[in-house]
């Protein structure tokens, strides 16, 4: 068998060949085990050759990227889904990056090392500005460095207010203490005020104050969240930094899209805030990042610290992130990220959308108009008007498993029992395929 597979594919790797080869016997072995009938030595290397062909070719069933979905489930911004898919610029970008040496970290005038590619970090001064910018490889890292800036057992003023889970269980308390500062908590749960920050930082016993937006929640009622100019006055007038923390960092403003406002890193800047951190792959919409920006000195202490290097992104993530950034320098942005043109759609253009799938899709196919969320932790509570179609089926959760599955998968959802496609996190190319998917569930 192995020189079957040898025979095909004669320029490979034997060991290679042989550990597939391997594979593929030991599942014949378990398959006559269970008492099926022997598949032959040129099945198996159909197999094998199958197999090898798989390792590298993206549209494979278990090829090297996780497989396509259709996101029909109206969140903008589905962490599960790997959140933001990228802007066309960032993937060419990133490609040209990927397929070439580049001068990465190279003078061109001297021909001596020179600072590391600084076109995204230049986007970011720009976009925000800040002095400087450092871009890592996540926002989560991007905290974890920035709290380091209260040094070595140095203390972290946090509001009890905004001591949060971020998610995925990893929480602000916990943050600091893996930088190695102290926590020193003001304020409750529901109010805090920026009088409450005057003690510690008085004391001298602080010398950072972090500043986190609760993204993926809201607090409501009896509540008061401290002014962040007073915030800030109060920490420089005793030498302490601010670092804000703002989750997604919206580089467009959320209200001209009927949201409710997200905060952006221009304005907590020009609030006072010395350092602000923020995702590149929730409302930013690009490749996964941790965005930095905030006062020249502060930032290149950041870049001269060693976890920095840690958390170095890869050449092609930073010209996909240089290119994003690209794209709302140049004004391109609404229409150019995904992310901002999901957020773009109206109810009206999706239900026009929604109609054309129910015509072609059968009379068990609705349309309907939904409400989607923008999700990735961003704009919790938040409603976009949407629109998609309900498919009347007698089990809307068996619907869902056949519908997750592939070839050609779509995440539906599950709403007051109904199985529902909301088209707002569909691209329209693939309204076609998403009504073959739903034509096929007629009857069942
Ligand atoms: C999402 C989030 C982070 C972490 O960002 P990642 O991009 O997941 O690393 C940090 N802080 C806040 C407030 C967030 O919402």
């Amino acid at each position: 068998m192995l020189a079957l597979v040898r025979g095909r594919l004669p320029d490979a790797d034997a060991a290679a060949l042989a550990s597939v080869v391997r594979d593929v016997v030991a599942a014949e072995r378990a398959r006559l085990a269970a008492g099926e009938p022997a598949s032959g030595p040129a099945a198996l290397a159909d197999e094998a050759v199958g197999r090898i062909a798989a390792f590298t070719d993206p549209a494979a069933e278990r090829g090297p990227v996780p497989p396509r979905v259709v996101n029909a489930t109206g969140v903008v911004l589905h962490t599960n889904l790997g959140r933001s898919p990228w802007p066309a610029a960032a993937i060419a970008a990133a490609e040209a990056a990927a397929a070439s040496y580049g001068y990465l970290e190279l003078d061109e005038a001297t021909g001596r090392r020179g600072p590391r590619f600084r076109v995204a970090e230049e986007h970011l001064a720009a976009l925000t500005g800040a002095e400087a910018g450092l871009v890592v490889s996540n926002a989560a890292a991007a905290l974890l460095l920035a709290v380091g800036l209260a040094g070595r057992r140095g203390s972290v003023v946090v509001s009890r207010g905004e001591l949060v889970e971020i998610g995925g269980g990893v929480r602000i308390p916990e943050v600091i203490a893996r930088a190695g500062a102290r926590l020193v908590e003001v304020g409750t749960t529901n109010r805090t005020r920026a009088a409450d920050f005057e003690g510690p930082l008085a004391e001298g016993r602080a010398r950072l104050v972090l500043r986190v937006h609760p993204s993926n929640f809201a607090l409501t009622g009896f509540a008061e969240v401290a002014d962040q100019a007073e915030v800030a006055a109060i920490a420089h007038r005793h030498g302490a930094v601010v670092v804000d923390d703002l989750g997604s960092g919206a580089l467009l403003d959320t209200a001209a899209f009927g949201l409710a406002h997200e905060p952006m890193p221009m304005e907590r800047l020009a609030a006072g805030a010395d350092v602000v951190v923020f995702s590149g792959d929730k409302l930013v919409g690009g490749p996964q990042a941790g965005l930095l920006a905030g006062r020249a000195d502060l930032i290149a202490r950041l870049r001269r610290d060693p976890l920095a290097r840690a958390m170095r992104p890869d050449k092609a993530i930073l010209a996909g992130v240089a290119a994003t950034l690209g794209l709302y320098r140049a004004g391109r942005a609404a229409t150019e990220v995904p992310v901002w043109r999901a957020i773009a759609r109206t109810r009206g253009q999706l239900l026009d959308r929604a109609r054309a799938v129910e015509a072609a899709a059968g009379p068990h196919v609705t349309a309907v108009p939904l409400e989607s969320a923008v999700g990735g932790g961003s704009l919790p509570g938040q409603a976009l008007p949407s629109a998609g179609v309900a498919v009347r089926v007698a089990s809307p959760d068996r619907a869902a498993a056949v519908l997750r599955r592939g070839p050609d998968r779509v995440l539906a959802r599950i709403e007051d029992g109904r199985l529902v496609c909301d088209l707002r996190t569909v691209e329209p190319e693939d309204d076609a395929l998403l009504a073959r998917r739903l034509a096929a569930l007629a009857g069942r």
